[in-house]
């Protein structure tokens, strides 16, 4: 358990140690630079009420600004004990930027405050960090705000040890700090301060583009009710049917369109203040079709910043708020940039005049087992270090190739860094290239090796390769899994279950069905999935009805092509042909085992979607059309043996699928999802593992998960899934960076 804000020398260590005997806890307390950590041990119910009386029974004068909790295995502690503080390691000390806190939010609407109005504001609990350090120890002049001399007032505040401000290094206020402007589209400057902000709002009002620069980048802002401005927005941005995200005017605000559980209610008011995907209450509610198309939940967020809420609170409607970019680019920081690269896209620009010094986005979560997933690891994240049980060379990891993400080792902590993106363009590897050389700036990285993806054509890999330093590539979906057992604290031997896109197999064959034996040396492979054809290769990826003739040509051969199983609607006569060449002479056409190019094939299969505006858009749908109805039959399916490893051949199903007729897409969807979810037990019970792992970008499907973890629950087994990592590829770069820590300790 973490505890961050003003917890510290106001005798909060030996507060939680009195909690802890009274409650009969097991376990330690420790002090560090980001805040108070707890390691407990107890019966659900004891851990229960140790949260439930740190909030209400903590020191007075203690603030506590977050608490995240992480469940672990139990390690057996025997008693509870105050440990020693790991020292002044300069590491430690780069926090995540922070939402707005209460103290500071009444201040801004406060009249009669000095910052009344001041979009600006922060405090030690609150406002930017990552966004804003240049280099390390963090003080102010080595920030974006070196260049704002604090007035007396301020002055006063930061140097006084019982203020809310003390050495709160972005302090600043009206008098002395940056301020708002508006510029038009072509950078213009038109009016300032408070004004600035009044009139960006009646510009959404008026169904404008207005990109306003935040706290790790721009956003888009457009008028979430109006079809019209969200269809533009769209064309302008070149983006076809990616959901967008919202920002309400308030939390009561976001209860009126969606559903949310106990756990979502407090993501949506957690410091880090995620996007949080929740169910929508009524496709009917006023906001535009267009903002997520045939998707029942949306992307909900809260202003986090003071400029937010005093945006939101002048327009008090939920706004679309996307990354200010093109569609697939990294996220603009600076405005002069964003004039430049969003003059196309933004009506107008929101700016103010504190430097952001690295992009970071707005994080994505979910709930997913009655905990958190972060599904974008960045804003309020990043760079948060992930604490692992050993010491660990110094490696560097590059990640994967889609949602990048790096990480560092330093002692037992693991940074990893705030979502970059899909290395697919220049503008995206220019911005990877500059998290890696801030990360070996800010921590002083000497690493001892360099961790990337086999895959020889990743633009992370080859950056890898053409380091100087030793190299080690590891295995995709091996990745996954360590990344996994690295956040649960787990040592081998495990069965991982690590179903994805796709990913280099060592057989060169593209991976992602995979389930594997992992031992302290590596891994085997103990099961995949029945391998089919990708005809066209990537092209596959953005036309699920390739999947679904793949699946078809491998269990009819080349029947498959000439009768009438393939809806006449997915495929015009000549395109058959050319397709009929590319599977019959395996021309361009991978085999894959992949459990995302499988969904693929049966939403098209299914009559759900032929082709893809977004990766992973037809394996959503899927998820999608479960449409809450459950049945508990799942379409059949083999398990058998070939050499060493398990196959699990989908070959039943899709029989069953061809013949079956009227069965509502809700109805067949929960077959498939049974069907794998039956097929990662089969194979569980076959292996004999004890600890089963889920990792892998299919893991966000939270029927699947939610599924597969109850089923080995109840069938004996203890299963593990991520929290606070991705289980998409921005997760795997923590895995990479254990493989190689690994090696390098072997060696
Ligand atoms: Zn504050
Ligand atoms: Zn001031
Ligand atoms: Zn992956």
């Amino acid at each position: 358990m973490a505890i961050r804000g003003a917890v510290q020398g106001v005798g909060f260590r030996p507060f939680v140690f009195r909690l802890a005997q009274d409650l009969g806890l097991k376990g330690w307390v420790i002090n560090s630079a980001t805040g108070v950590f707890i390691e407990a041990e107890a019966t659900e119910r004891v851990l229960r009420e140790f949260l439930r009386r740190i909030e209400t029974d903590k020191p007075a004068i203690s603030f506590i600004h977050s608490l995240e909790t992480l469940h672990l295995d139990p390690v057996g502690f025997t008693t509870f004990e105050i440990r020693e503080s790991s020292g002044g390691e300069k590491t430690a000390l780069i926090l995540p930027d922070i939402a707005t806190c209460p103290d500071c939010l009444r201040e801004v609407f406060d009249p009669a405050n000095r910052r009344y109005q001041y979009p600006l504001t922060n405090c030690t609990n609150c406002g930017p960090r990552f966004t804003i350090i240049e280099s390390l120890p963090y003080d102010r002049p080595r920030t974006s705000m070196k260049n704002f001399v604090m007035c007396e007032a301020c002055a006063r505040e930061y140097h006084d040890p019982g203020d809310r401000r003390f050495h709160a290094q972005p302090n600043a206020c009206p008098q002395c700090g940056p301020e708002l402007e508006l510029w038009d589209a072509k950078g213009a400057p038109l009016v300032r301060k408070h004004q600035a902000l009044l009139a960006a709002a009646e510009a959404v009002r008026a169904g404008q583009v207005v990109a306003v620069k935040g706290l790790g980048g721009f956003h888009l802002l457009v008028d979430a009710r109006r079809e019209d401005v969200i269809c533009e927005l769209r064309r302008r941005k070149l983006r076809e049917e990616k959901p967008f995200a919202l920002m309400f005017p308030s939390y009561e605000g976001v209860l009126c369109y969606c559903e949310a559980s106990e756990v979502e209610r407090r993501l949506l008011r957690a410091p880090e203040s995620p996007i949080v995907l929740l169910r929508r209450l009524a496709s009917n509610d006023g906001l535009a079709p267009s903002i997520a198309p045939r998707n029942p939940y949306l992307g909900a967020m809260l202003p986090y910043t003071p400029l937010h809420h005093l945006l939101m609170g002048a327009l008090g409607f939920p706004v679309v708020a996307t990354s200010g970019n093109l569609s697939e680019e990294p996220i603009c920081i600076d405005e002069n940039e964003a004039v430049r690269r969003l003059g196309g896209i933004a009506d107008l620009f929101l700016v103010h005049n504190r430097p952001i010094l690295r992009h970071v986005d707005d994080s994505v979560v979910r709930e997913m087992g009655g905990r958190e997933l972060v599904i974008r690891r960045a804003r309020g994240f990043a760079p948060l270090p992930v604490y692992v049980d050993r010491e660990l060379p110094t490696v560097l990891a590059v990640g994967a190739h889609q949602k990048n993400s790096i990480s560092a080792s330093v002692h037992s902590q693991v940074f990893i860094s705030q979502h970059i993106g899909d290395l697919e363009n220049e503008a995206s590897y220019e911005a990877f290239r500059s998290v890696v050389s801030a990360f070996e700036a800010l921590y002083e990285l000497r690493p001892a090796a360099i961790a990337c993806d086999m895959h020889p054509d990743y633009t992370s890999t080859q950056y890898a390769r053409a380091s100087m330093l030793p190299r080690v590539a590891v295995q995709h979906h091996y990745a996954h899994i360590l990344s996994c057992m690295a956040e649960n604290h787990l040592h081998p031997p495990v069965l991982g279950i690590s179903w994805d896109g796709s990913g280099f197999g060592p057989d060169g064959t593209v991976w992602g069905g995979e389930i594997l034996h992992v031992t302290g040396d590596g891994f085997r492979r103990a099961a995949h999935l029945r391998p089919f054809l990708l005809p066209g290769g990537e092209k596959a990826v953005r036309e699920p009805r390739r999947c679904a003739l793949a699946l078809l040509f491998e269990v009819f051969g080349q029947d498959a092509l000439s009768t009438g199983m393939v809806s006449a609607r997915a495929f015009s006569g000549d395109e058959l042909q050319v397709l009929r060449t590319m599977l019959c002479q395996r021309i361009n056409s991978p085999m894959t085992t992949s459990v995302g190019r499988l969904f693929d094939g049966f939403a098209s299969l299914l009559n759900l979607r032929h082709r893809v505006r977004f990766e992973g858009q037809a394996a959503m749908e899927l998820e999608f059309a479960l449409d809450g109805r459950s049945v508990d039959d799942a379409y059949p399916f083999e398990v058998h043996t070939n050499g060493d490893a398990l196959v699990m051949d989908w070959e039943p199903a899709v029989r069953a699928v061809l013949t079956e007729e009227n069965v509502p897409l809700s109805i067949a969807s929960a077959r498939f999802h049974n069907m794998l979810v039956a097929m990662g037990l089969e194979v569980a019970r076959r292996t004999g593992a004890q600890k089963v792992l889920l990792s892998g970008g299919c893991f966000q499907n939270r029927y699947l998960t939610e599924r597969l973890i109850s089923r080995l629950q109840e069938a004996g087994f203890q299963p593990y899934w991520h929290q606070r990592v991705p289980p998409n590829d921005g997760g795997i770069a923590l895995g990479q960076l254990m493989a190689a820590a690994a090696q390098l300790r072997r060696e």
